[in-house]
């Protein structure tokens, strides 16, 4: 569990600022751009190291009716939140032989299947449970990782509506995953959405009659508006950030980053010229000058691989990770100013006040920004702000 802060105005080592009233507004900017389909909030790992609770909460306060995680514990810790409407749909599709199957079905969850030992192991329980399993069946429609391959499709799709005759199942989705939506024109996109409308056609000449059909991830979401079908699953515009920076700003899409990770100058000292800093003496002072200490590091989820290149905001200025990151912390050259140990550093947030946002980390340490939020690590407390729907909202 991440810790409790005490209050959003307490000095803390370190703290990602959670905006909520930006998260909600970015539910709402992506269901008008796809206002014919339900929407998916998808909060997995701990929504993207945003807090899987309070996101699920102000994304369903916003109009998202359903939630997506990746593991069946994460959905049934949904599920138990006392917070969430009863009748949200959540869905889960990453599961393992002897996985909580009961419990999911009990919890009415929707869960997805690929493959015949998962059909067998949901049947077999929903036999225990007294009651038919929610299921989803997924297709490889050219992803190369889960899913149904297509010559196995027509035997996974008997299979499934066998087991709806008989009671232990209902098939309430088909689905896929695309490759490279962040690619636009990329052709596997057109061979994937093709693929996808053939196997959804020959489920539907079977006799299956899905509730929703869903392929879209964020990028298609944003790109691509025949891959809507009945649903979309948004997981990293819904945080306010671009899938690629390829693909346009989160401005452009009138999304807003909702994390700020900030935290306070641990110490700020003079050092002559020539000084070495950090493990391996990376870097040297070129002159005598300042250093600024940033108490938190890679076990905070920072990446030492931006070491010598990550940005962080100190008092108006861009300063660079001076260095090795270390564990719980880095240095940077402050060139001779003086801010006071106490003193904010702002290593990434929306990027309106000046500071570097997790594009920026993303860029300096070779990945994604999806890479850059998730790490950050539970010694991070979440700080909510904006957590009720207000006039603003609107
Ligand atoms: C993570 C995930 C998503 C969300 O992807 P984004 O690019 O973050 O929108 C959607 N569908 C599946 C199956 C996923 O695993």
């Amino acid at each position: 569990m991440t810790e409790r802060a005490p209050a959003p105005t307490a000095p803390l080592r370190a703290r990602a600022e959670i905006d909520l009233a930006a998260l909600r507004a970015n539910v709402r900017a992506l269901r008008a751009l796809a206002p014919d389909a339900a929407l998916m909030a998808v909060v997995k790992s701990d929504a993207y190291g945003h807090g899987a609770v309070r996101c699920a909460r102000a994304a369903v306060e916003a109009g998202a009716t359903w939630l997506g995680t990746a593991t069946p514990e994460e959905a049934l810790a949904l599920r138990a939140d006392p917070g969430l409407p009863s009748d949200v749909r959540i869905m889960c599709w990453l599961w393992t032989p002897g996985g909580p199957w009961r419990e999911a079905i009990e919890a009415d969850l929707d869960v997805s299947v690929s493959d015949p030992w998962a059909l067998r192991e949901v049947t077999e329980a929903a036999r225990l449970a007294g009651r038919p399993a929610r299921v989803q069946l997924k297709a490889d429609t050219g992803l190369g990782r889960s899913g149904c391959q297509p010559a196995n499709w027509p035997e996974l799709v008997a299979g499934a509506l066998r087991a709806q005759s008989e009671g232990l199942l209902r098939i309430t989705g088909l689905w896929s995953h695309f490759a490279c939506a962040d690619e636009p024109g990329h052709p596997s996109i057109a061979a994937q959405l093709a693929l996808f409308r053939e196997l959804v056609a020959y489920a539907e000449e079977q006799g299956v009659r899905p509730e929703v059909r869903h392929i879209a991830n964020s990028p298609a979401t944003l790109t691509l508006p025949e891959s809507h079908f009945d649903l979309v699953r948004t997981g990293i515009a819904l945080y306010g950030i671009s899938p690629s920076p390829e693909l346009g700003t989160p401005s452009d899409f009138g999304l807003r980053p909702v994390m700020t990770l900030s935290a306070s100058l641990a110490l700020v000292k003079h050092v002559p010229g020539n000084h070495g800093v950090s493990y391996g003496h990376h870097y040297v002072t070129p002159g005598e000058t300042t250093l600024g200490l940033v108490p938190v590091g890679y076990a905070d989820g920072i990446p030492r691989h931006a070491s010598g290149t990550g940005p962080v905001l100190v008092g108006g200025k861009w300063r660079t990770v001076a260095g090795r990151v270390a564990m719980d912390q880095f240095v940077v050259d402050l060139g001779g100013d003086e801010p006071e140990a106490g003193s904010e550093a702002v290593l990434f947030g929306p990027g309106d006040r000046g500071e570097p946002t997790a594009e920026d980390w993303a860029q300096a340490s070779g990945t994604i920004a999806y890479e850059i939020v998730t790490r950050i690590g539970m010694r991070v407390p979440r700080v909510y702000v904006n957590e009720e729907q207000d006039g603003r909202d609107e």
